[in-house]
């Protein structure tokens, strides 16, 4: 007779969606919440100012240095970082708990530093990891969308370097070949 195999962490309806810069995490997560309205879409709290387009409280809740300390000092963060050596990001607690708590899935697109933090906070969440098809369309990605001066994007290339080597710690990986194919992939990793 075979032991039971051990119980494996990683697979509960708190979903974490990291990857490198330029993967396309922003675009995948938008899909899912476009086709997936009983999936939760995290709004985070940063401290960067809104693009044109922007909607408080829809895509972040946009606040200053002192309200993201009271955020944290009063335990409403599950996890924060700051991304990119500029500005901090943070995910708020109380509208994961209570979407959880209905039954529904939570979707985190957050950072490699954020993904860590809710792996230690939340042992159960499930961490996947988002590949682009090869390095090469990583590098076509992120000059592609010419958002970032050359100095920037070599920055952003060292850190993608760094990041994707931490996909080991993730439960599952899917590469973002095709945004809708990759995006059910991903909403079908809830339980
Ligand atoms: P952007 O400023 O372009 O909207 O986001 C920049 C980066 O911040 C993205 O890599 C995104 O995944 C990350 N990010 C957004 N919200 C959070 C958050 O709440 N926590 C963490 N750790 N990272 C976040």
């Amino acid at each position: 007779r075979w032991p039971e195999p051990a119980p494996r962490a990683g697979r509960s309806r708190l979903l974490v969606l990291a990857g490198p810069t330029a993967v396309g995490k922003g675009t995948v997560a938008a899909h899912i919440k476009a086709h997936h309205p009983g999936i939760l879409l995290s709004v985070s709290a940063t401290t960067r100012t809104p693009r044109p387009g922007e909607v408080e409280g829809e895509h972040y809740f946009f606040v200053d240095d002192a309200e993201f300390d009271r955020l944290i000092a009063s335990g409403a963060l599950l996890e924060n970082a700051t991304v990119h050596n500029t500005h901090r990001y943070g995910t708020p607690k109380a509208p994961i708990d209570a979407a959880l708590a209905e039954g529904r899935t939570v979707l985190l697109e957050i950072d490699l530093q954020g993904a860590r933090q809710v792996r230690a906070a939340a042992p159960d969440a499930t961490l996947v990891f988002l590949l682009p098809p090869s390095w090469d369309e990583l590098v076509q990605r992120l000059v592609g969308r010419g958002t970032e001066d050359e100095e920037e994007r070599a920055r952003r290339l060292r850190t993608a370097r760094r990041e994707l080597a931490a996909q080991g710690e993730f439960d599952y990986l899917v590469v973002n070949d095709e945004v809708a194919r990759a995006a059910e992939e991903v909403a079908a990793l809830a339980r």
